[in-house]
């Protein structure tokens, strides 16, 4: 019998951050779980506070002083069972988070919340309308009642039958249709044209059966893009469903397009649990119960999907595995690849990643055969890969090309329009200038809280900082000297749209980047009218470079692929590689054969030029000498400290200390490399200045922990004035 339960406790204080032992009153004994919210007193007032349990134990240990007991339980919901809390205590030691950063990325806002599931009243009839009631109009309701027992309450009934409520309301009194509350479901029922099966191809089909009879747990689909990894996640989770077992397929956020969804509904009907973050609370909260309650068997979703309660896992698919965005950057810091390995272990379920350029540690890994690959480099319609021009952006200047469109980009775009083709443009910046300086004193307009530069948007004739949201009206004459000479410098997608319509008289346009994809349709709605042909030319930031397939593009321009390759990151080749590769496969797909510009100063850089080749292994075999040499990931760990505070100087004393005593912990570490302490790229962020220091080594659980407290033992006393930042393996040291 289990007498006292281990409690996380709801407190956001990191010194509480620890498994604290309650007994568990009489009353309560089999009634308190694993995974159960109960309410407990805490601290020296002995407030009520909530508590999750993830531990029981039937002695506790002697030296407990004044034991404490639960005061009661909160829902009868099981939160979560011990798989769960095996990956709560995974996550903590490998991201140095806290047990209550686990369960709250673990469980939608909503069930924390012990949010109800939403009732509404529906109808159903109970028994035919007979004597003076068999009247036609009645007979209608009553009919259409019983087609669709339960979908309607009485004014959906009337507003589509166009019953009138009276006599809706008529045959309630007469115990005709009966009103039961029942469970809704706040989950879309959009429902999407079938899309039939595919025959794989010999290609696909090698790949399929190695998944399917291999006993390894892990795989990596690299196949081009085109090359038809979709239908093979499709088959897979459809002899997955057939096994009885559930799936889950993870897709970066922004390529939850409704093309996957297309074609994952269009397969397995809505029965499907979708899950990203543009959901509200309600959404997640039902979407949750429905995997718990097994009602659902298959989940498709960006990250957090990855802590769907399923019962029976047996195949996790992340698409576009080189995503950025598998990595959380709020805490839990966790990594999703590790997290669906972790996940799948715990199940017994296979792992497999699909991309067309797979992130530098994967291939690693599959290289040194921890995952196996399977490679696929044709496309499955064998439609060509498109051909990749890139341009000198150098030759353009001394040319006295100012525009932002090289020759050879003017020309191609001009054919395709001409020959009525679609184009994509691509500049990974939004606004219209991100620059706006005075040329007669070098004013430059800054943001007041950030350490960045204001970028102008045409479209409300505002400046707007990317960090913080900050927005200043642009002044006619400059701020500081008054001179009349302010300059727009730099480019961004609404500039480009600009430039189009300037050269291009008449084309039609349509722009998808963040300011034109806050509504919650649309992105949807800009998807569907390219995909009609509303427009001949897409311009776009990343959002177009995932999963979109228009087989009417011709054309993909990439106009300054320098934006990602100077970036002051470890990661930022890598990155320019799998944006151009990426960008590029939405070119030239089915019978039209496509082309690629790429637009650089820098037309040497191997990123650039294994991309132009399509040449992954080529890109990989450059990178991955350089990240050895640099001692980089996936040659080591990097665990990133970095704080950031409003008091400059308290935060520059603080980091310090750190530093010193992380010195020390590492002396006889010749492994170990500590750099900084130093400001970051971006050395203020919403008026909180920031620094950093890199810890670069190979760094065990322990060493982890003990690192963790060399930071958190700094920070005790100046907690609420510095806000700590730890990073393993982060995705940007910026
Ligand atoms: P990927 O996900 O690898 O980029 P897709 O799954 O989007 O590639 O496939 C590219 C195109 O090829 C799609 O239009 C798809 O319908 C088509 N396709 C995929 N598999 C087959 C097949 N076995 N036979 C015919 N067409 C296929
Ligand atoms: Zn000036
Ligand atoms: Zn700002």
């Amino acid at each position: 019998m289990f007498n006292y339960a281990g409690i996380i406790v709801n407190n956001e204080s990191i010194m509480v951050d620890k498994v604290f032992t309650y007994g568990i009153p009489e009353g309560l004994v089999n009634h308190v779980n694993i995974g159960s919210k109960v309410k407990v007193p805490f601290g020296k007032g002995n407030k009520k506070i909530d508590g999750y349990v993830i531990e029981l134990y039937e002695n506790a240990s002697d030296n407990i002083q004044r034991l404490k007991y639960i005061d009661s339980i909160v829902s009868a919901n099981i939160l979560f069972g011990e798989k769960q809390v095996k990956l709560i205590k995974f996550m903590k030691e490998r991201y140095l988070c806290s047990y209550l950063d686990c369960i709250r990325v673990m469980l939608p806002s909503g069930i924390l919340k012990n949010m109800a599931s939403k009732l509404e009243q529906r109808l159903y009839t109970a028994k035919a309308p007979e004597g003076n009631l068999y009247k036609k109009n009645y007979v209608n309701i009553y009919q259409a009642v019983k087609h669709n027992e339960g979908l309607y309450n009485k004014n959906r009934l009337s507003n589509e039958f166009g019953f009138s409520l009276s006599s809706i309301n008529t045959l309630i009194k007469h115990q005709i249709l009966i009103v039961k509350q029942q469970k809704i479901d706040r989950v879309s029922d959009k429902i999407y044209e079938r899309y039939e099966a595919r025959k794989l191809n010999n290609n696909q089909k090698i790949v399929y059966d190695s998944i399917c009879n291999g006993r390894e747990d892990k795989y990596l689909i690299h196949g081009i893009t085109g090359s038809g990894k979709t239908e093979i996640y499709l088959q897979l989770v459809e002899k997955n469903l057939k096994e009885n077992k559930d799936c889950i397929v993870l897709v970066p956020e922004i390529s939850l397009t409704p093309q996957m969804l297309e074609r994952f509904k269009g397969r397995f009907g809505n029965n499907i649990s979708v899950f990203h973050s543009r959901m509200s609370e309600g959404e997640r909260y039902d979407e949750w119960m429905r995997v718990k309650e097994g009602r659902t068997k298959l989940a498709i979703g960006a990250r957090s999907a990855i802590f769907l309660p399923f019962n029976n896992l047996g195949l996790i698919i992340l698409d576009e595995e080189h995503d950025g965005s598998y990595k959380s950057e709020s805490n839990p810091k966790y990594d999703c690849r590790e997290v669906a390995e972790f996940v799948a272990g715990n199940n017994q379920a296979k792992v497999v990643y699909g991309t067309a350029t797979p992130s530098m540690e994967t291939y690693y890994r599959a290289k040194k055969g921890e995952v196996r690959l399977l490679s696929i480099n044709s496309r499955a319609d064998n439609a060509k890969l498109p051909e990749v021009t890139v341009v000198d952006m150098r030759d353009e200047l001394i040319s006295n090309n100012r525009s932002i469109f090289s020759r050879e980009l003017h020309e191609d775009i001009r054919n395709n329009i001409e020959q009525g083709n679609q184009i994509i443009l691509f500049l990974n910046r939004r606004g219209f200038s991100p620059f706006v300086s005075c040329r007669s004193c070098g004013f430059v307009y800054r943001c007041r809280q950030c350490d960045i530069s204001l970028t102008y948007h045409r479209e409300d004739n505002m400046l707007h900082c990317h960090y913080c949201g900050y927005k200043e009206r642009p002044k006619n004459t400059c701020p500081k000297c008054g001179s009349k000479y302010i300059k727009y410098f730099g480019i961004g997608t609404e500039k480009v749209e600009e430039a189009v319509k300037k050269y291009f008289p008449g084309v039609k346009t349509l722009r998808m980047d963040m300011d034109t994809t806050r509504g919650k349709d649309s992105y949807i709605n800009i998807y569907e009218a390219f995909k009609k042909g509303e427009a001949q030319v897409l311009i776009g930031t990343q959002m177009v470079s995932k999963g979109l397939d228009f087989p009417n593009v011709t054309l993909v321009g990439i106009l300054a692929a320098d934006l990602t390759l100077n970036l002051p990151d470890y990661k930022s080749a890598e990155r320019t590689f799998q944006l151009i590769t990426q960008v590029s496969g939405r070119a030239g797909r089915s019978s039209k054969e496509g082309k690629v510009v790429v637009q650089t100063y820098s037309p040497e850089h191997y990123s650039i030029v294994s991309s132009a080749h399509s040449n992954y292994e080529e890109f990989y075999n450059e990178e991955i000498g350089i990240r050895k040499s640099m001692e980089y990931i996936p040659f080591n760990d990097i665990i990133n400290v970095n704080l950031n505070s409003l008091n400059e100087k308290l935060l520059i004393d603080t980091i310090r200390k750190v530093y010193d005593d992380l010195q020390i912990l590492f002396q006889h570490d010749k492994n170990v490399h500590i750099l900084g302490p130093c400001p970051c790229s971006i050395s203020k962020i919403k008026e909180l200045y920031r620094w950093q220091i890199i810890l670069k080594g190979k760094f065990d659980i322990d060493t982890k922990q003990r690192i963790k407290k060399v930071v958190y033992d700094n920070l005790k006393f100046v907690y609420n004035d510095i806000k700590l930042n730890l990073d393993v393996n982060p995705n940007t040291l910026i």
